[in-house]
This record gives structure tokens, sequence and C-alpha cells, in this order.
């Protein structure tokens, strides 16, 4: 058995040799780099020299060096060319990395020398970075229970086991609960509803055995339904159907799911030494303590409110106009928002695609970037995995920074979504490692000859990624644990959100949005409603969003509720919640906090990354404008080259002088005039 994929590969810039790679060279590659940092580990942990930085905390950082390269081509291949052996292999290794992550965290001996160079730290000598890097090492080890020992250290794993079952069946129940749903629509029944809501529904009503087209409820589905049916009637029932998903009694309900994860969590947060589980979920973020999040969610929901209930009045006198009397009822907001859309914003979508081609919005995303780091991109003849991904040399000044892959078409053999990976991520602890960045989008490839044409929302979507990238191809650091985009949860999409708002730069879109035939730039009627639609119902989207973000937040905060569903209720009632719209996720189907811990305490970091974004741009223009070239500078030294090298309120401060205000997110989200 070859092993190719554990060699040093000499290959152009170290690239992976994609074409001498087979399925089964994997699992045994995996095999073998847990076998060496298991070594590794041993090695470090089990040495009779006392502990320093470099044979410790250092040691650690090159232990899983092998693993990171094998894993870096699998992963690649896994998400944007999977075939069922790779997804066999998936499932293989999720539980032996995690095994082995949970090995290395409940090495006693490896900790105790992790500990005692923590409290040796002020004699150690050590630079900032090397200071950063030993907290973050210590402090995820403790945040896993290390330092736990006796009665704490084992009932914390009960809770940490039951929480990962908890968390799954809420998933489950979820999940049967969409599903078990469908309401059979007459022919009558889809007079309205635009074409592709009727071939949804058709899809919809064959695959539940319907005897016609039916409404499920998939997101993708009722959404549009409830935007586009004239039948107040329907859509009260799909709507009352789609707001108690895991909240119809029997074995599917999530309710008390829901009451059990929460009080578990406050336990283990108890059992770490943290005064609440949003405490210690929030202690790795930006935002840093519950009051924090609070205060700008508060600052938010004040004027989305005011907002919302100005268009709800609108909107209701639009219904009456129609015929139909009382209160706007929240399965009627979709409706008539949608109405009143296309009479204000409305864009003809066919008209506005051949200006945005693919190839010419990858030129406006690099050339941004040259003028604003001074990067360069020469296209590279290399093997790729795919015969859709391109690679690029990113040079500045004729010097190597990073190779950028992008690959943006869709394929059956691709997971959905769009994101940022890196096949090798900068450090120069083994040398000068510069990363090797790829892009994976899923836009519709064109027919042979024809030039790809994006929507806007694509052409957003190529610049948050690459906003990424430009994160990762920046990075100037020593250690790969805090290398290009290892930040916090919550500062993670600046670099990305804050990349979007070039394309909205009315001289990128003039420059780059010209007509694939014509070659004519975008008409500036166009490009004037372009820009107004997407701050189009915001007081709507703001409001419900926030008050998701303020529940996961009281759920976490303090004691656990005896009866989420009783809290949540007070909570919306204190709030004042507008009566016409309800949570994005209520409790029952809140899986973004509920099925596993990802975004417990933390729903509010969409938020929270926006207001830093608006906030970083709005910076731009109080300087010399979009490319300003001190503001540029800033942005590079301070977050783009930075990674995790120091905390992410002090990188930010250090950019902009000052923390994040909400003013200039108000005022992207149309929502100041309504304060
Ligand atoms: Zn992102």
């Amino acid at each position: 058995m070859t092993q190719i994929l554990l060699d040093d590969w000499q290959t152009p810039f170290g690239l992976p040799p994609f074409a001498e790679i087979a399925d089964d060279q994997f699992a045994p590659a995996v095999d073998a780099a847990l076998a060496q940092g298991r070594a590794a580990i041993a090695a470090i942990a089990d040495t009779p020299e006392p502990p320093t930085f470099a044979n410790t905390i250092e040691a650690l950082e090159l232990a899983d060096g092998k693993l990171g390269q094998v894993l870096g081509v699998f992963y690649t291949l896994a998400g944007s060319d999977s075939n069922p052996a790779r997804e066999a292999l998936q499932r293989d290794f999720s539980p032996l990395l995690s095994a082995y992550g949970s090995e290395i965290t409940a090495n006693a001996a490896l900790f105790a020398r992790i500990e005692a160079l923590w409290q040796a730290r002020e004699t150690l000598d050590l630079t900032e970075e090397q200071q950063r890097v030993l907290m973050l090492t210590r402090r995820s080890f403790v945040r896993q229970g290390a330092d736990l020992e006796g009665y704490a250290k084992d009932r914390l794993a009960v809770v940490k086991q039951r929480l990962a079952v908890l968390g799954t069946q809420f998933a489950q129940n979820l999940l049967a609960d969409e599903r078990s749903w469908f309401m059979e629509l007459a022919e009558g029944d889809l007079e309205g509803l635009p074409d592709f809501v009727v071939a949804t529904a058709r899809a919809a009503g064959k695959e539940k055995g319907a005897k016609g087209p039916a409404i499920t409820l998939s997101r993708s589905l009722i959404v549009p339904f409830l935007q586009f049916s004239p039948r107040r009637d329907l859509r009260q029932i799909a709507y009352e159907a789609w707001v108690a998903r895991g909240a119809n009694g029997g074995d599917t309900d999530n309710r008390d799911i829901a009451g059990e994860i929460l009080a578990l969590r406050a336990e283990r947060a108890d059992l770490l030494g943290y005064d609440s589980f949003a405490e210690y979920k929030l202690e790795t973020e930006m935002a840093g303590t519950p009051a924090a999040v609070r205060a700008l969610l508060m600052q938010v929901w004040e004027p989305a409110v005011a907002a919302a209930e100005a268009d709800s009045t609108r909107l209701t006198a639009m219904m009456h106009g129609d015929g139909a009397n009382g209160d706007l009822e929240p399965w009627d907001w979709r409706f008539y928002s949608e109405k009143r859309r296309v009479a204000e914003h409305d864009l003809d979508e066919a008209a506005l695609k051949p200006y945005l081609q693919l190839a010419r919005m990858i030129e406006a995303a690099f050339a941004c970037s040259t003028r604003l780091f001074g990067l360069e991109f020469e296209t590279l003849d290399v093997p790729m995995y795919h015969p859709d991904a391109r690679a690029w040399n990113v040079t500045r000044n004729g010097e190597h920074i990073a190779v950028f892959i992008g690959d943006y078409f869709a394929r059956g053999s691709k997971r959905s979504g769009a994101w940022c990976s890196a096949l090798r991520s900068q450090q120069k602890l083994a040398g000068d490692i510069r990363p090797h960045v790829i892009n994976v989008c899923n836009f519709a490839k064109p027919d042979e000859g024809e030039p790809a044409l994006l929507s806007y929302d694509d052409a957003r979507t190529l610049f948050h990624e690459f906003g990424h990238a430009l994160h990762q191809m920046l990075s100037d650091v020593t250690y790969e644990s805090i290398s290009g985009t290892s930040v916090a949860r919550d500062f993670v999409e600046l670099p990305s959100q804050l990349y979007e708002h070039w394309l909205e730069v009315p001289e990128v879109l003039g420059e780059f949005a010209t007509h694939a035939t014509t070659g004519k730039p975008m008409p500036k009627d166009m490009l004037d409603r372009l820009l107004a639609a997407s701050t189009y119902d915001m007081g709507f989207s703001t409001v419900e969003y926030v008050a998701s973000a303020l529940v996961d937040l009281s759920f976490h905060d303090g004691e656990p509720p005896a009866d989420p569903m009783l809290r949540q209720d007070e909570l919306l009632a204190e709030l004042g919640m507008p009566r016409a719209i309800r949570m994005r996720h209520a409790t029952p189907h809140f899986a973004h906090i509920f099925a596993g811990d990802g975004y417990s305490s933390g729903y509010y970091s969409y938020m929270w990354s926006e207001v830093m974004d608006a906030d970083a741009f709005a910076a731009f223009g109080e300087a010399g404008g979009p490319f300003d070239p001190e503001m540029a500078k800033a942005l590079q030294t301070h977050i783009l080259s930075a990674g995790g090298s120091r905390d992410a309120a002090e990188l930010y401060t250090a950019f902009r002088g000052r923390m994040p205000g909400v003013e200039a997110l108000l005022k992207g989200r149309g929502l100041l005039t309504a304060a």
C-alpha cells in the first residue's frame, strides 16, 4: 500500500498530488496519521524533561501535522466531490477523530505539563503570541473538564453523554413532525402561485403519495406558499402546522426535551465552575458576556419593532383593501409584504442576470483585493481534484502569498451551500508555510460555450467566501492553531460579510457588471433598484430573528426555566412582540440551539458579525472612501493577518479605535429612520 498521502509532496507549491490519490488510500493513511499523532502526544506527556513551551505547547502544535495533511485532502473531496466510498469513509472517520480528541484532553500527564506552564507563565519570557497560544490551549482542556476529579469528573461525562442523546432526539422528532404533515391541494387551490411553487408542490404531492399537489413543511415550499397564495384559509392551516413542529404531543414532542437539555447545560456549567451556561459559552466569544449580547440585541430591537409596527399598519390597510377583515395575522404578513415588494421594488431578474457574469465577478473580487492589499493573481496549470476547480498563484510584489482554488459550479457530488476551507493553513513553526485556500460554491453551470451568469445573491456569496479566503491567505502568525480563520465564532464572519460591501460599491458594479452580449455597463436605474431591494422588509426579519436570539440568551443565562414554553411566552410579552410576527424559531423547533449546542447562547452571533461588518465598512467611508489605503492597511494588519493571535475585541479596537456601534447596521437595514 502506497503512503502517498503521508509523503512530503514534491509538487508545485506542495499541492496535493490529486491525480495519484485513490479513495482506498485514505483509511490506512488516517490510521497511520492517528498512530503518529498518538506517539507524538505520548512522547510529550511522558518525557522526563521538565515542561517547556517548546517541548509541550509547540510539540503539541506539531503533533497532528500528518493528520491535518491527510484530512485536508479528504474533507475537500468529501465536501465538493463525494461518492459512496467517500461517504462511508466520512462515517467511519467521525467517531475515530472524536475519540482521538477526547483522549488528548483526558490525558492527565499532558494536562499537568500544560498547567505547570500556565502557572509559571510570568517567568517563561513568552512572546505575546505564545502567551495567547498557551492560554487557549489550557482553556480548551479546562473547558473539556481536564482539571476535574472524582464525582464532578464522572458526573460531567454522564451529563455530556445524556446531552448528546437528547440533541439527536430533538433533531429526529423535528424531522418526524416535518415529514408527517402535508396538505393536499385541489387544482383550483394553485391559483396565484408562481410556476416554481406549483412545480415544487406537484413534486411534493408525488413524494407523499397524494392524489394531487401538496404543501409540506419544508421551508423552501411553505415560505413561498405563504408569500404567494391568495387563499387566507389555506395559509392559516399551513402556517399553524408549521409553527406546531415539535409541539404536537405524543412521541415526537420536544417541549420536555428542551427543559431537560437546559437543566443539564446549567449543571454542566456549574460543574466546570461557571455561573451559567451562557457565561461558559460566551467565554470564548468576542461578545464575552450575556450582558454584552443583551445590550446589543436590545439596541436593535427597539427600532426594529418600530419599523415592523409601521409596516404592519401598511399591510393591514392593504388587506382591508382586499376585503379581508380583522387584524393582520402571522399567516398574512408574507402575502401582503410580497404584494408591496412587487409594487415598490420589483426587479426584473431575467434582465439583470446577463450583467452578472461569473468570470467578471471573479475579476471584481480579485481587483478589489489588488487595490486594497496589493494582491495579484495568475492562473496556475496544476492537477486539481475536479475539472471545474481552478487554481491561481497569489502574489504581492512578486512574492508568493498563497494558492487560491475556486470551485464554483454545482454538481451532484457536491454538498449544498458555499464555503471556504484550507488544504493547508499558514504557519511558521514547521517552516514558512503559505496557505492553500479553496472557495466552493454551487452556481448553475452554463451550457457549453455559454457564459456562466449569476444572481445578485450568488455574486454576494462569491464575495463573502472570498472574504474568508483573504482571512486565510493574508494570515501572518507563527502557530497554526491561531492561523487565519481560527478565531471566535462571533468574529469569523467579519472578514467575509465585510467583503460583501465592496460588491455594493457603485464603481465596482459599474466596471465589472457588464452585459454578457453587448458589453454595456448596468443601467443606473437597475443598479439603484438592486441596491434598494436588499433592505426590504427588514423590520419583520429583524424582529423574528432578534426575538429568537433573546429567548435563546434568556434560556441559558441564570437559573434554567422549569417550563421553557412559559419562559418564552413571558419574555415575548415583556418585549412587546408585534402580534403578526412570531419567533423565527420557537422553542420546540429551535434546532440551532437544541439539536446540539453549536449555537446555544450563540444565535445572536449572526447579528453581532453584521454589526461589526457594517461598522467596519463605515470606517472606510469616514476615511477616504471604500479603497482608502490607510484603512486597508489597518484592516490587513489588525484583522486579516492577525488570525486569533489576540482577543477579538482587542483586534477590532486596534483596527477601529473603538468597539463597534450599532448605527451602521441600523442604517444598512433601513431601520434608522424608524428609531
Ligand atoms: Zn461565512
